[in-house]
């Protein structure tokens, strides 16, 4: 089987003078997930090296440099999916952790559980040997300067460069057909100590299944929720192909139907990223920009906001 892998970055209104950066960020986690599956590696390693990227850059909002919330501080979440198994392992409200993902994915391959949520989920991922680290390092000089206008202030966007979003996420099929989704959020800034929203939720921010695809969320969490956005688009996936239309522009179509259901039904905006069963990647968003990347059949990078 070929491989394939999709990242986001968020869907939010990037400004311009951050689209290199996000643009950056993508290529760099494609070049981590990539170097995985061309060599053989599964699609659980490729999206846990794509996102581990994009949680340590500080353009994202995942790991460091997370929006904070109503108290100055970082809560992240996270999720893994296994396609073939449906099983997941998901975390929310870490607060001591470089890499949410890393715990998602030993919540998934190490516990009895799907999900496990602050102090309980930071215990179990050190005892798994995932070193925890202090709160404050989570958080970046931009992020506290944002935080500090918005509560002098109000909460507005402009305090945070229009960055009110960029969620991480990436979907992998390596060549034996394993197929994982993931996705890695510090949430919205500014958000209620203890808010979690659609990311770390089985179907909301993040689904997988063989039989159909893989599918990665981001944007308003309280509107993706409303809709089960990452399931909604599975489902889909999952249908026969209709009026002779290819397998790419079927998954290109389902991206568009769900950013349809997203504003009329959630109310809300965002974006998706998505494998379908084949490996074709496809993608979409109702913001006015999404930072994504892909590799496309030749083997290229494709990166864009
Ligand atoms: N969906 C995330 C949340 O609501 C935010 C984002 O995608 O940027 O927590």
């Amino acid at each position: 089987m070929r491989p394939s892998l999709i990242v986001h970055g968020g869907a939010w209104d990037i400004p311009d003078e951050a689209v290199d950066a996000c643009k950056h960020g993508c290529l760099e986690a494609l070049g981590e997930g990539w170097k995985i599956l061309a060599s053989g590696g599964s699609a659980l390693d490729a999206v846990e090296g794509a996102v581990i990227s994009l949680e340590n850059d500080p353009v994202f909002d995942a790991g460091f440099g997370s929006h904070l919330n109503a108290e100055g501080k970082v809560e992240c979440d996270a999720i893994v999916m296994d396609g073939a198994t449906l099983r997941a392992g998901a975390a929310a409200g870490l607060q001591r952790v470089k890499n949410p993902v890393q715990v998602a994915r030993a919540i998934y391959e190490k516990s009895a559980h799907m999900m496990l949520i602050g102090e309980g989920a930071e215990k179990f991922a050190k005892e798994k040997g995932i070193e925890l680290c202090k709160p404050e390092e989570l958080v970046s000089e931009a992020e506290w300067e944002a935080y500090l206008k918005c509560s002098q202030d109000e909460h507005a966007a402009e305090h945070h460069r229009g960055h009110e979003q960029g969620t991480v996420g990436a979907v992998a099929l390596d060549q034996d057909g394993r197929l994982f989704a993931a996705t890695s959020t510090g949430g919205t800034c500014c958000k209620l100590p203890g808010r979690v929203g659609d990311s770390p939720l089985i179907g909301c921010g993040c689904y997988a299944d063989s039989a159909a695809g893989g599918v990665s969320c981001t944007g308003y969490g309280e509107a993706i929720m409303k809709i089960v956005m990452a399931k909604m688009a599975v489902d889909l996936l999952g249908r026969p192909l209709q009026n002779g239309a290819s397998s790419a522009e079927f998954a290109k179509q389902i991206g568009k139907t769900c950013m349809q259901q997203l504003a009329e039904r959630g109310h809300g905006t965002g974006g998706l990223i998505l494998l379908d069963r084949e490996g074709n990647p496809a993608f979409a968003f109702n913001t006015p920009r999404m930072a994504y990347g892909y590799v496309d059949s030749s083997g290229a990078f494709i990166v864009g906001v």
